[in-house]
């Protein structure tokens, strides 16, 4: 008699089985809009420059253990890159590497989950398609609900409605996820101002906020303007919070796993309780974490003439996506699409900033992903007969786009919607 026979069939992850799909298809005309990870202008993989294999290759490497906690320098210079810490802050945080942002993510769930069980996690509508289910399988007691990020019909952010939900609704210890930059699926952020008042609304009802920092340096190409969010609420806040940092994008290491977990703890005394914690519940679920990334990243950061490569490509990265945004814009505009589509463009970067800094509503989006209107019957006509591939939420990934496939994508998105 099976034990196992009366399980239920999960559905597949709608994010994985589209790459499937698309794999499979043997049309010369595919575009993939779906994925969340870089294309060069030919749409393949990039290995950055900064980061290659040869970096690591070093004769008298071993195949040893990492320590429980990480990579030492790693996570050292991970946590500068996102708080931007003095020597005197780095008694007051517990780091610890994670297997990439998912794992970092998960850490951080599960640690909640066992260190103060709050009631209730609060994430963006709509987010990362992950969040629900890493928190589901951390504990699935605690209740998840939804905060109002992005209104699908007139494609702009909600800002009110988040703030509404957070003020009224939530409750002493609750976990709130907050994208620290390029908001994923929207590609579309708080301004400055924003930020503030919702560091605010933390302080006020003593929620946690939980940064998923999965795109630092990749969304706009630039390191300090990609954690202003994280580094206000650190200097700004006496909250303690939680940073998932994950390495796949910046780096462009995806399959390597390699990220950090970063509990802001304030004291001294609370960071040994945390690390504590940390350590016990890595070490029940990996053990230790891959090595080769970690040394791939601690030996880039902890180089000078790396770090500048190493920045260089996240502006050639940023660059070619804003590249990208334009050109459809252009090509839906020229052919007078219906829909809305301005709201895909980027500032140019200098401009964007200050709008930031001014505080001024910014109405443009970063990073890779933005929000369309198309609909399910739309998508699946655009991936049956045209073989652009892009997810049922409506979210499209700039990185599939090039030169030379635009026009083809402007026409394809032009004809299903007239
Ligand atoms: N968080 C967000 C918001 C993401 O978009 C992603 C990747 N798509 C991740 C976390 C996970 O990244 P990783 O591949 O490093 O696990």
């Amino acid at each position: 008699m099976s034990q196992l026979a009366s399980l239920s069939e999960a559905p597949p992850d709608a994010a994985f089985a589209l790459i499937d799909a698309y794999k499979a298809d043997r049309s010369p005309l595919k575009v993939d809009l779906s994925p969340g990870f870089y294309r060069d202008e030919d749409a393949r993989p990039w290995i950055l420059p900064s980061a290659k294999q040869e970096l690591l290759n070093d004769p008298i490497a071993d195949h040893e253990h990492l320590p429980i906690l990480g990579h030492a320098e790693l996570l050292d210079s991970a946590q500068r890159l996102v708080f931007d810490t003095t020597p005197e802050d780095a008694n007051t945080i517990a780091s610890i590497q994670t297997i990439a942002g998912t794992g970092a993510n998960h850490l951080g769930a599960l640690f909640l989950a066992k260190a103060i069980r709050p009631r209730t996690v609060w994430i963006s509508d709509p987010t990362w398609i992950n969040h629900e289910e890493i928190w589901k399988l951390a504990d699935p007691d605690i209740e998840r609900q939804k905060y109002p990020y992005f209104n699908k019909e007139i494609l702009d952010l909600d800002f009110e409605g988040a703030m509404s939900t957070l003020s009224s609704m939530t409750g002493e210890g609750d976990v709130v996820i907050l994208h620290g930059c390029a908001h994923n699926p929207t590609g579309r952020d708080f301004t400055k101002e924003q930020w503030k008042a919702i560091a605010g609304i933390c302080e006020q009802k003593r929620l946690i906020p939980f940064f998923d920092l999965a795109y630092q340096g990749f969304a706009t190409g630039d390191l300090d303007e990609d954690a202003w969010s994280i580094r206000y609420f650190f200097r700004n806040t006496s909250l303690e919070m939680l940073v998932a940092q994950s390495f796949s994008k910046n780096f462009g290491l995806y399959g390597e796993r390699i990220g950090g977990l970063h509990v802001v703890c304030r004291t001294d005394d609370t960071r040994t309780k945390v690390v504590n914690m940390l350590t016990r519940l890595s070490r029940a679920e990996i053990t230790t974490c891959p090595i080769n990334g970690s040394k791939i990243v601690a030996k880039v950061l902890g180089n000078k003439e790396l770090k500048a490569q190493w920045q260089r490509d996240l502006l050639h990265m940023s660059d070619r996506m804003r590249t990208m945004r334009q050109m459809l814009v252009d090509g839906l505009r020229k052919r007078q699409t219906p829909g809305q589509w301005d709201h895909i463009l980027t500032d140019v970067s200098y401009l964007h900033f200050k709008m930031h800094s001014l505080g001024i509503a910014n109405t443009a989006e970063i990073g890779m992903f933005s929000m369309t209107s198309l609909q399910p019957n739309q998508i699946r006509i655009l991936r049956e007969e045209y073989h652009v591939y892009l997810l049922p939420s409506g979210r499209i990934s700039m990185t599939g786009l090039t030169e030379h496939n635009v026009e083809y994508v402007t026409e394809a998105f032009h004809k299903v919607l007239l």
